[in-house]
């Protein structure tokens, strides 16, 4: 333990420094306060002893001047030392940043338990300061699984919908085009008849990593929207743009050459249906998701493996 001693009187600071050593201390002397301020910055002493009365500035004005050294969550003990009688000083020391005072002459022993309680508080405060980092970590971590979903760890149901309805009400603002796409895996029960539930959610897996890696602006979104059905949020995208990308995510699962007897073309296939919207002032975003939604309806009416858009009455 590291203990700055702020001492403008040698026989004082000789004394202090002696019983500071008795139990094992180290000693850091200051015969002044800019001294004092100086070492502290240099040296972070883990307890400061204070004396009010100094040559240069005070004891108080020291105080100050090391709690603004100190960042966030920092803390170092500071016990002033005072005249007997000084009650004054004692206030105006706990004001300026002080944790305690001792009357001067100061006795070994009572020196010797004030550091002891000083010592003891630095650790309960350290647990704390660590269980509260452990706690914002936890917190971090239940954001991100509140918000993502279990099987494929793309974005859940839960952050599409606060998603959807933050970017609509931007979009409306701004005056932009926002683009939604509704993907659902084709034939799909007939591959889990075929290869088993376990397959099932493996190839639903793949099919979000498909699509959630043919998004390119850091601002896209794809999320689960439940069951074998998957939706893509593109801001500030228009419909020819949403296009282009909705194309890319049904080549990214063709790619994939997951195998599917059942279907026609004798692998997984995705129908996506698209709408894109410029929101008017009383347009819901639900309307978007119906239209895309509808949209979806008209690719799986029309073959399946291919993208629709919805009717231009919604599109941006
Ligand atoms: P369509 O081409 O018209 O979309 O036909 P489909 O068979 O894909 O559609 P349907 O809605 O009839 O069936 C969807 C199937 O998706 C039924 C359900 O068992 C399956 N499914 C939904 N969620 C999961 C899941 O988490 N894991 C697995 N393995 N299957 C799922
Ligand atoms: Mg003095
Ligand atoms: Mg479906
Ligand atoms: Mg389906």
């Amino acid at each position: 333990m590291k203990i700055l001693i702020v001492e403008d009187n040698r026989a004082n600071l000789m004394v202090l420094s002696q019983y500071v050593e008795n139990f094992g201390a180290t000693v850091l002397p200051a015969a002044d306060g800019e001294t004092a301020v100086r070492s502290f910055a240099a040296e972070r002493p883990d307890l400061v002893l204070l004396d009010v009365i100094l040559p240069d500035i005070d004891g108080f004005e020291v105080a100050r001047r090391i709690r603004q050294q100190e960042s966030n969550g920092e803390w170092t003990p500071i016990i002033f030392l005072s005249a007997l009688g000084k009650d004054e000083d004692i206030e105006q020391g706990i004001m300026a940043g002080g944790d305690d005072y001792l009357h001067k002459p100061v006795s070994e022993v009572v020196l010797g338990a004030k550091v002891r309680a000083m010592e003891r508080l630095i650790q309960m405060r350290g647990s704390l300061v660590k269980m509260a980092s452990e706690l914002d970590i936890a917190n971090q971590e239940l954001q991100r699984l509140s918000a993502s979903d279990a099987l494929t760890g793309i974005a859940n149901r839960r952050y599409f919908d606060e998603h959807i309805a933050r970017e609509w009400r931007r979009a409306r603002r701004n005056a932009s085009s926002l683009a939604l796409m509704m993907c659902d895996v084709d034939n799909f029960k007939k591959f889990n008849d075929t290869y088993g539930h376990q397959a099932g959610d493996e190839c639903l897996r793949r099919v979000a990593g498909a699509i959630a890696t043919s998004l390119e602006r850091g601002s896209d979104v794809a999320a689960r929207y439940g069951g074998e059905e998957f939706v893509v949020v593109l801001s500030e995208t228009t419909i020819g743009g949403a296009l282009i990308v909705a194309e890319k995510i049904r080549h990214a699962v063709h790619a994939l050459h997951i195998p599917h007897s059942a279907s026609g073309s004798g692998k997984v296939t995705l129908s996506i249906g698209l709408a894109a919207a410029v929101p008017e002032l009383d347009d819901p975003a639900d309307s978007l998701v119906a239209a895309a939604d509808h949209a979806l309806y008209q690719a799986k009416h029309n073959g399946r493996d291919r993208v629709c858009r919805a009717v231009p009455a919604l599109e941006g």
